[in-house]
């Protein structure tokens, strides 16, 4: 038994995934450069990047602007993932949809579909899903051989469709039944998680990444997640969704969770929708009333009727209260972990009432100008897919060495 260390094969794949991270963390990058992060010689790093240009997993990009130069003066060339060396799927189930898509390894897209739940089983999706995948195959000319896997991610709203005795067992009961049906290596995560690694994989602006981020899910949706020195930060009890009981009033309502004032109940998207329909029948919503013809049951909640919704002072005011709350659940972070981002993904608001008023209320209430610090996220609602291809390029591309 050989219990020297690494073997060499291993050291070969632990030295190649460091080099795509660094890639994928700063951008094209030079060989002096990679050598210095981690560490290895110049001749080693070499060495090594010449292997992995001859399989064409990175390729020399040109060379670095400026008028730097290395020791011999001449000019750094810069090496860059091929991002269509290979290909992924990513697959979300959220809010009763399947979204699919077809990316390359820099989450350009080939190819989406997305498929309805309904009463559907998870056997039924899967062969739906199935078709999709080969459909989408023939349709971009490519051969399962150049596909690395499937990302797959879940939302809170679609584990029931799995039966595990809880998440983290339905997470690995849907791997096996598509790694069955697939007969490809499959990677499951929950959406928000698979959204953060996305986030960090596929935004190309290189200023923009950071070690420390908290990336922000506020939609129908609200959950978060934590970036800690490039990595996801998981607590100990990994299954409660930890941002959404953030006490932000004391004096607040009782929660599911038996604490008083947590987030969700202070600005959860089906909070202020119940608060609107109770300001509704005491009639103090003057426009809505008449825009509804006086009917409670005609009132249009979706984010194209949330303009007219806030014509009325009185429900803007139930938003921007939840905004209110919203700042401080975050200035809290922002006094525990110091992120150099927060990103918002699904953002309800930006459709109403914008970032703009989420930074002047963070200023007035808790004296703090975060304008550089928050973004909204770089993946769109409709390729929500694309947390998917992130954790699958994460996984079986950067985190195996590329193999
Ligand atoms: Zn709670």
């Amino acid at each position: 038994m050989n219990n020297n260390g690494i073997s060499k094969l291993n050291l070969k794949r632990i030295n190649r995934s460091e080099i795509l991270k660094i890639i994928i963390k700063n951008g094209p990058t030079s060989r002096i450069e990679i050598a210095k992060r981690i560490n290895l010689t110049r001749a080693a790093i070499t060495i090594i990047t010449n292997e992995m240009i001859q399989e064409g997993m990175i390729y020399e990009k040109g060379e670095e602007r400026g008028n730097e130069k290395n020791g011999r003066g001449r000019r750094k060339i810069l090496l860059d993932i091929n991002a269509n060396y290979k290909f992924c799927f990513g697959i979300v189930f959220d809010n009763q949809k399947v979204s699919i898509g077809l990316s390359n390894l820099k989450g350009e897209t080939l190819d989406k579909a997305s498929l309805n739940i309904g009463a559907k089983s998870i056997e039924e999706i899967i062969e739906e899903i199935y078709n999709c995948f080969h459909e989408m195959l023939r349709n971009s000319s490519l051969q399962i051989s150049n596909i690395i896997g499937i990302g797959v991610c879940v939302s809170n709203d679609c584990f029931y469709l799995l039966n595990g005795k809880d998440k983290k067992s339905s997470m690995q009961l849907l791997k096996k039944m598509l790694e069955r049906r697939m007969n490809i290596s499959v990677v499951v995560n929950n959406t928000t998680e698979g959204l953060a690694i996305a986030e960090m994989t596929f935004n190309k602006d290189y200023k923009e990444k950071t070690s420390n981020m908290v990336f922000l899910r506020y939609g129908y949706e609200i959950d978060a997640v934590m970036v800690l020195h490039d990595k996801i930060y998981h607590r100990p009890s990994s299954d409660s969704n930890w941002f959404s009981h953030i006490v932000v009033d004391t004096k607040g309502d009782y929660c599911e969770c038996g604490k008083k004032g947590c987030c969700r109940t202070k600005m959860s998207i089906n909070i202020i929708k119940q608060k609107v329909i109770d300001l509704y029948k005491e009639g103090k919503t003057p426009i809505l009333y008449e825009n509804t013809n006086g009917d409670i049951s005609k009132i249009d909640f979706t984010v194209e009727n949330l303009k007219l919704l806030l014509s009325d002072i009185s429900v803007k005011h139930l938003y921007e209260e939840a905004l209110e709350y919203l700042t401080y659940a975050l200035d809290n972070l922002i006094t525990v972990i110091a992120p150099e981002k927060i990103v918002l993904f699904d953002f309800v608001f930006e459709k109403i009432l914008d970032l703009e008023s989420l930074i002047t209320i963070m200023k007035r209430e808790h004296n703090i100008s975060f304008k550089d610090k928050i973004k909204l996220s770089t993946i769109p609602m409709n390729n929500i897919y694309l947390a998917g291809n992130g954790l699958c390029v994460d996984k079986l591309f950067i985190e195996v060495g590329g193999e």
